[in-house]
């Protein structure tokens, strides 16, 4: 109760501290920010924005006074937009800076920015399982800018057919690493693998999976178009890992899981410490900061009781009642994301052997012809999404020649 008074005192001063109609904020990276203030009841949906700025220091509008305030950090504040002044510099946070639970990039309203959808599956290729992939991911199944959609495929080398992901590849799908052995038990990789083991694993299969494909037709993935990974059993790896990824020029990691009905957006771990928590929850996170993305794993919830444990990928949860089950079991998590103030991404994280349940593939396939009806969906690779979070366009901006297929 102590802590409500003292919030709402805060909160009280806040307001007071409040002039005109902003605040000049300054984050880490030394860029300042015009943020205004809504006159409206307080609404904690905004209070994440300011925090996640990483607030260096909080001036007045009227800059004479320079008066700095640690308050908004404590209370939550209310800030609605960041506002574009001509002489101030209120452009977006660098490229390689976007904190976890940002909100939107670049404060974008949120009808003009894209609903993004993106696919990922692990492990191997094999014939069996890219029956799945031509089926869901045909060439008549168009985003709304005309681009076939497309998905992410982390790959790990054990069984897999190097002929089909060249025929993924040349599908304009995007291909990451997944590790050469997948090997157990996940305590290998979360306390025993050093920055060689990391090294060995995923890049190894990086320049495995360009190696085997080249030799098939001479060209091959190209390594600089394997940008990700994601560790087998989703053991995060601490320092080492993110060392390794940084070392070894790749753009993303996508291992960690958000326990949370708040889905987040894929972030950057200049400032790790921000993931502990609800995202990185083991005691192998990374503590110092990384110039990597985080393509975070937002759970799924199998009914919107709150009663089941939820799952970290798809293939985890088993509806009841076979295609409508399954299709209401993706309907509801796509809402969730969707309905979010923030409009957060969805991916679909997961293994192929879910469609192997009776009446799942149907599912996914009448789940995608419902997203495609929505016209600010767009299906994309998690590494299209990042290139889009470091440059936003707005949907109308979408055609083909601004963000490419
Ligand atoms: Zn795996």
């Amino acid at each position: 109760m102590a802590n409500f008074i003292k919030q709402f005192i805060l909160l009280f001063s806040v307001q007071l501290m409040i002039v005109e109609n902003g605040w000049i904020v300054e984050d880490i990276s030394g860029r300042r920010y015009l943020v205004n203030f809504s006159g409206s009841p307080f609404s904690r949906k905004y209070a994440h924005r300011l925090r996640a700025l990483n607030l260096k220091q909080i001036y007045y509008k009227n800059e004479r006074s320079r008066k700095t305030s640690t308050a908004s950090r404590t209370a939550g504040v209310r800030a609605t937009v960041v506002a574009r002044k001509p002489g101030l510099d209120t452009t977006c946070p660098p490229k390689d800076i976007f904190p976890l639970d940002s909100g939107i990039p670049c404060f974008m309203d949120r009808t003009a920015t894209p609903m993004f959808v993106y696919f990922t599956f692990d492990d191997a290729v094999t014939s069996w399982n890219i029956g799945f992939y031509r089926h869901l991911f045909g060439s008549n199944r168009l985003n709304p800018n005309g681009c076939p959609i497309r998905a992410t495929f982390f790959n790990s080398n054990g069984n897999t057919q190097y002929n089909l992901v060249n025929e993924l590849y040349r599908g304009k799908h995007e291909i990451a690493s997944h590790s050469i052995s997948h090997r157990g038990p996940p305590t290998w990789w979360s306390q025993t693998a050093t920055m060689d083991d990391w090294i060995r694993e995923i890049v190894g299969q990086r320049t495995n999976i360009h190696r085997q494909t080249a030799a098939l037709d001479g060209r091959g993935v190209p390594v600089a178009e394997i940008r990700g990974m994601r560790t087998p059993f989703l053991a995060i790896g601490g320092d080492v890992q993110f060392d390794m990824l940084e070392r070894n020029h790749f753009v993303y990691d996508s291992s960690m899981v958000k326990h949370d009905r708040k889905p987040s957006w894929p972030f950057t771990l200049h400032d790790p410490s921000a993931a502990k928590g609800p995202i990185c929850r083991s005691k192998h996170c990374p503590t110092r900061p990384h110039r990597v993305w985080e393509a975070v794993m937002n759970v799924y919830y199998l009914n919107q009781s709150g009663l089941v444990t939820p799952c970290s990928m798809i293939d985890g949860c088993r509806p009841r009642g076979g295609r409508r089950g399954a299709l209401e079991f993706l309907r509801t998590n796509f809402r969730r994301h969707y309905d979010d103030p923030d409009k957060v991404p969805f991916g679909i994280n997961m293994h192929a052997a879910w469609f192997a349940f009776d009446g799942y593939l149907s599912a996914m396939n009448d789940f995608i012809d419902e997203l495609l009806k929505l016209e600010d969906v767009y299906v994309v690779p998690i590494y299209k999404l990042i290139e889009w979070i470091r440059e936003p366009k707005k949907l109308s901006e979408l055609n083909s020649s601004k963000f490419g297929c």
